[in-house]
């Protein structure tokens, strides 16, 4: 096990009906947060880059933590480039070591996106490396890409069947309504356009937005076929936080350490709890 590409775990996570959690991770200690927590708790795991966190650190940093970290770990741990509309950044990721590939191409015509989709499971397929494509828009924010929520559009379950045939994708996220970032209201969820979308492709579904979602709403989702849950924001926001709280209860500490030990034990928390609200505890166990 250890570093290994979405393919297996997702299929398995599909006919087990449980989510395998996807964290996008900051650094070097969140990274290992995840790859400890989920090895603790025998459980298949994403780890996913931001294109903005890989320019932070560099591809041969991050492929280099991927690699000591999962040494000796006991669980399939999959690194995982998140939104990504680059094909170069794609090209490094395969070369560096990512294990798997998200190219977003949404934007695009169908047929476009289609095309850049193809060549992103040409390049990846050669290498061993799975890929996650989008059809439809995903509202809220991520990296630097705003989608107002009235200009996301749902994936068309038609379209959908087409892609997924033409595609051989590990998982496929089409656009059901969840939003990138904090939801200002009730999120509406297209459950309907979900349960027909898994059912038409046969591929595992990835849930994007997931923070702030209802335990009910990610059970109903991963029932029905999301078998990647992303969680990015509440990552985000802990890590913040962490600081800040740390820093409100020991206005006179200077020691980074303790800070950074703080932190650890808040990501820590939020990797477990949705590790096991997903369902994915004890999943890796052969
Ligand atoms: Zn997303």
């Amino acid at each position: 096990m250890a570093r290994e590409s979405m393919t297996e775990m997702l299929q398995n996570a599909r006919d087990g009906k449980y989510g395998v959690a996807a964290f996008n991770i900051l650094d070097y200690s969140s990274f290992k947060v995840v790859v400890e927590t989920a090895n603790e708790l025998e459980a298949p795991v994403i780890v996913q880059t931001s294109v903005k966190t890989i320019n932070l650190w560099g591809y041969d940093a991050i492929a280099s933590w991927y690699k000591e970290l999962t040494k000796n770990a006991s669980v399939p741990v999959a690194l995982h480039v998140d939104h990504c509309t680059d094909l170069e950044v794609i090209k490094n990721c395969i070369k560096a070591g990512w294990s798997s590939v998200m190219i977003d191409a949404s934007s695009k015509p169908f047929e476009e996106n289609l095309e850049i989709s193809r060549k992103v499971v040409e390049l990846a397929s050669a290498a061993n490396v799975s890929v996650e494509a989008e059809l439809g828009e995903i509202g809220g924010v991520e990296d630097d890409l705003i989608i107002e929520e009235e200009d996301a559009t749902l994936a068309d379950p038609a379209k959908a069947k087409i892609f997924c045939e033409e595609l051989d994708l590990a998982v496929f996220a089409p656009a059901i309504g969840t939003a990138h970032g904090v939801y200002s209201g009730e999120p509406k969820i297209a459950f309907d356009r979900i349960e027909e979308i898994a059912k038409t492709t046969g591929v595992p579904l990835a849930l994007h937005g997931g923070t702030g979602l209802s335990d009910e709403v990610f059970k109903k989702c991963i029932g029905m076929g999301c078998a990647k849950v992303n969680i990015s924001t509440q990552l985000k926001h802990t890590y913040i936080n962490s600081f800040t709280d740390f820093k409100k209860e020991n206005p006179n500490l200077f020691e980074p350490v303790k800070f950074i030990e703080y932190q650890i034990k808040r990501l820590k928390n939020d990797v477990k709890e949705n590790i096991i609200l997903f369902g994915g505890a004890g999943k890796a166990r052969t």
